[in-house]
């Protein structure tokens, strides 16, 4: 029988066990404590900022919550930036993406602290996933990579093939499976035969953005499909980048949109804030 890899369930664990890890902190002096930066309204990444702020307070991790319209300035964004990353009460800071066009990501970016950068996306972070030491793992790829362990799945020598390369899911997917030894194959946009790629696969993973992109023939027998693929179709309808009802009938484990990957990302962004906690030994603002 098909195993659904609940992201939900597990996820879950681990915020339980994350709330004893705060605690134990908390009595070492140490504050978990996660600044979120959203510039604008947009529907969904609200959404996101408000889920990571729930997180936070479920396990005690203090969350700083800087709203700011649209018509803010990046030399403003960049100033708020410097302040947190000198706030002794911060220790991690996250700026969601996607930012209004007339600020340039990567000058964002590259302004947070990198021990305070709790997404890993900072040049310094993505060159340590590089080499395979690195202080945090960027979250959706940690969370799917949780997921795999969970699906009793040992990644060494396996296939693996994901469709999409960004910097934020494709590229840093690539090297964590790359790490745990899995013969990795990354496809995109440009990708011929994708199908033929996709079929060689004994853990699929499905970044494209596209919805229900992976079609039931596209998935080998007995493969692992994760779909990180987020996709809102009608007001109160998400689906993957994966058909979902004619993969499960081919693969041995899959994950479900929503309740897979989605809670894995938050989960991990917490592990990350703790981390990063850690390493800048966090006081509480009270104090
Ligand atoms: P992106 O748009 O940056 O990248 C999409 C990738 O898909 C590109 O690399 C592109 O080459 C590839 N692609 C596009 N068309 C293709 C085609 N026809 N064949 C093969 N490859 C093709 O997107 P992203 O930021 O990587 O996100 C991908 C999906 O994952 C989105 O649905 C997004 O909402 C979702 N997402 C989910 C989470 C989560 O927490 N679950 C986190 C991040 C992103």
């Amino acid at each position: 029988m098909t195993k659904l890899l609940s992201g939900k369930a597990v996820s879950a664990r681990i915020k339980e066990e994350m709330k004893e890890q705060v605690k134990a902190l908390k009595e070492n002096g140490i504050y978990p404590g996660l600044a979120v930066i959203l510039v604008g309204d947009d529907p969904a990444s609200k959404v996101y900022v408000r889920n990571k702020k729930l997180a936070c307070e479920y396990i005690g991790i203090n969350s700083f919550e800087h709203l700011l319209p649209d018509t803010t300035t990046q030399e403003e964004l960049v100033k708020l930036i410097d302040k947190l990353n000198k706030d002794a009460s911060v220790s991690g800071i996250l700026c969601q993406l996607p930012l209004p066009e007339h600020i340039d990501e990567d000058a964002v970016i590259n302004a947070i602290d990198p021990k305070k950068d709790v997404d890993a996306f900072h040049p310094v972070n993505v060159g340590k996933i590089m080499t395979g030491n690195y202080d945090f793992v960027p979250c959706t790829p940690a969370g799917v990579m949780e997921l795999i362990k969970e699906s009793g799945i040992d990644v060494a020598g396996k296939e693996c093939v994901i469709v999409g390369r960004s910097n934020i899911v494709g590229k840093p997917m690539a090297m964590l499976l790359l790490h745990s030894n899995g013969t990795v194959t990354i496809c995109h946009s440009k990708t011929r035969s994708l199908a033929d790629k996709t079929r060689n696969a004994d853990i699929l993973i499905a970044a494209v953005g596209i919805p229900e992109f992976i079609k039931g023939d596209m998935v080998k027998p007995g493969a692992v499909v994760i779909d990180v693929g987020i996709n809102r179709i009608a007001p109160k309808v998400l689906v993957g980048d994966v058909e979902f009802d004619a993969a499960q009938n081919v693969a041995a484990a899959i994950t479900p949109v929503p309740g897979g990957v989605g809670p894995m990302t938050i989960a991990m962004l917490m592990k990350n804030t703790l981390k990063a906690a850690q390493i800048n030994k966090t006081k509480n603002k009270a104090e």
